[in-house]
C-alpha cells in the first residue's frame, strides 16, 4: 500500500511517500521537509499568517519532490493523507485542500489525519511497535502521556495545565537572549553549566496524577535571572543547566506516575515511546531510558527527523487507517483544535 502524506500544521511544509506491507511493516520511500524556521526566527516564534503563505508558496514543489524521490506516480497511490489538525488553521487549510484536490482529480481515497495521532503512531513505522504502548509526546505545542491501545484508540493519562515542555525551553531561551528555537540552544548551554546553582521548583512533583505544569518553573527562572542581572556567559549556562535539570526531574516524576497509571489500567506496555521535538534532548532521553528500564520495558525513540514534524508520519497514520478501511469524505473540515481522545472511529478494531 502506497500513501502520500502532507504536513502543514505549523512551520514545516512536508510531504512524504510511505509504503505499508501486508504484514504491517512500513518503509519510507521519501520524506521531504522544508522548514520555515528562518522566516520566523526574527519574530522569536511562529507567525501564523507568514506560515500559511509560505505553505502555499512551496507545497506543490515539496509534493512533486516527494513523489519524484519515491519514484511513484499519483496513479500508483492507494491514498492521500493530510494533517487536518490540530494546528495553525491557515496552514492546515492549505495542506488539507491540496490533499483533497489530488484525491478528487486522481480518484483516490482521502484520509484526514490527526497530527497528534501521526506522532503517536510513528513508532510503528520505525520500530513496528505492538499495542499497547505508553507515549510521551513532548513538543512545542504539547506535553502528554498517552496509552496507545490501537489505531484510533488513545487514552490521555496526563497533560500540561499551562505551557508545553518545548514552549518552556523556547521561553527560557528567549529570556536569556538565546535564539529560536530555544531547545537545542538551552541544551548546548546546559552542557557548560552547573545544574545545582539555582534552586528551581519541580512543579507537580509527587502528585498521583500524571499532569504537568511549567509556568511556575518559568517564573522562578525569570526571578533568579533578574536577581543577578546583568548576566555573564557562565550565569546563562548555569541558568540553562539548572532549568534543564528541573525539567528532567519533572519528566521523571510525572512519567513514573503515568507509567504506574498505565500498568494499573492496561497492564504492561510493550514500550515507552518518545515523540516530539523535545525528545531530541539527550538529558531527557537518558531519563526516558532509565524509566523504561525501571518498568521492565524498552524505550523507542524514533530518529530526530521523525520525532519533529514530518510528512512520513502523516502518510503512515493514513496507511494505518486505510488498512482498516477508514477514509474521510471530501467535505471533511480542517480543525484548529482536535484532542486525540476525540478520535473514536477505529475503536474496537484494535490490531496488533
Ligand atoms: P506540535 O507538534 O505540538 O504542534 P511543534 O511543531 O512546535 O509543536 P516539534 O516540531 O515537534 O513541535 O518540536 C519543536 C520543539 O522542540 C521546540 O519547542 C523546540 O525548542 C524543542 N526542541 C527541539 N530540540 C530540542 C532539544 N534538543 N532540547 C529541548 N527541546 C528541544
Ligand atoms: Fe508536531
Ligand atoms: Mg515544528
Amino acid at each position: 500500500m502506497l500513501v502520500l502524506g502532507i504536513e502543514t500544521t505549523c512551520d514545516e511544509t512536508a510531504a512524504a511517500v510511505v509504503q505499508r506491507a501486508e504484514d504491517g511493516r512500513g518503509t519510507i520511500l521519501s520524506n521531504v521537509i522544508l522548514s520555515q524556521v528562518m522566516e520566523h526566527a526574527k519574530f522569536g516564534g511562529v507567525v501564523p499568517e507568514i506560515a500559511a503563505r509560505a505553505h502555499v508558496e512551496v507545497l506543490d514543489a515539496v509534493i512533486a519532490q516527494a513523489m519524484d524521490e519515491a519514484n511513484v506516480t499519483f496513479e500508483q497511490l492507494d491514498g492521500v493523507a493530510a494533517a487536518a489538525g490540530p494546528g495553525l488553521i491557515g496552514g492546515v487549510i492549505v495542506g488539507l485542500t491540496t490533499a483533497k484536490s489530488i484525491a478528487l482529480v486522481r480518484n483516490k481515497p482521502l484520509v484526514a489525519v490527526n497530527h497528534l495521532e501521526a506522532h503517536a503512531l510513528s513508532a510503528r513505522l520505525t520500530d513496528n511497535t505492538a499495542f499497547p504502548y505508553c507515549l510521551f509526546l513532548a513538543s512545542g505545542g504539547h506535553t502528554q502521556i498517552l496509552a496507545i491501545r490501537g489505531v484510533g484508540d488513545y487514552v490521555r493519562l496526563g497533560t500540561t495545565q499551562d505551557d508545553a515542555i518545548g514552549e518552556a525551553f523556547d521561553k527560557t531561551a528567549k529570556l536569556l537572549g538565546l535564539g529560536y528555537p530555544g531547545g537545542p540552544q538551552v541544551e548546548q548551554e546546559a552542557t557548560r553549566g552547573n545544574p545545582r546553582r539555582f534552586p528551581l521548583p519541580r512543579p507537580m512533583q509527587h502528585r498521583k496524577d500524571a499532569d504537568f505544569s511549567f509556568s511556575g518553573l518559568k517564573t522562578a527562572l525569570r526571578l533568579e535571572a533578574e536577581a543577578i542581572a546583568p548576566l555573564t556567559d557562565q550565569d546563562v549556562s548555569d541558568l540553562c543547566a539548572s532549568f534543564q535539570q528541573a525539567v528532567v526531574d519533572v519528566v521523571q516524576d510525572r512519567l513514573r506516575s503515568g507509567l504506574r497509571i498505565f500498568r494499573a489500567q492496561y497492564g504492561a506496555p510493550t514500550a515507552l515511546v518518545a515523540a516530539g521535538g523535545v525528545a531530541a534532548n539527550q538529558a531527557i532521553r537518558k531519563v526516558l531510558h532509565r524509566l523504561a528500564f525501571e518498568v521492565g520495558t524498552v524505550l523507542v525513540a524514533p530518529p530526530m527527523e521523525l520525532c519533529t514534524d514530518n510528512g512520513a508520519m502523516i502518510a503512515w497514520a493514513g496507511a494505518e487507517r486505510l488498512a482498516l478501511g477508514i477514509t474521510d469524505p471530501l467535505e471533511v473540515a480542517p480543525r484548529a483544535r482536535w484532542p486525540l481522545d476525540e478520535i473514536a472511529s477505529a475503536k474496537g478494531r484494535t490490531q496488533r
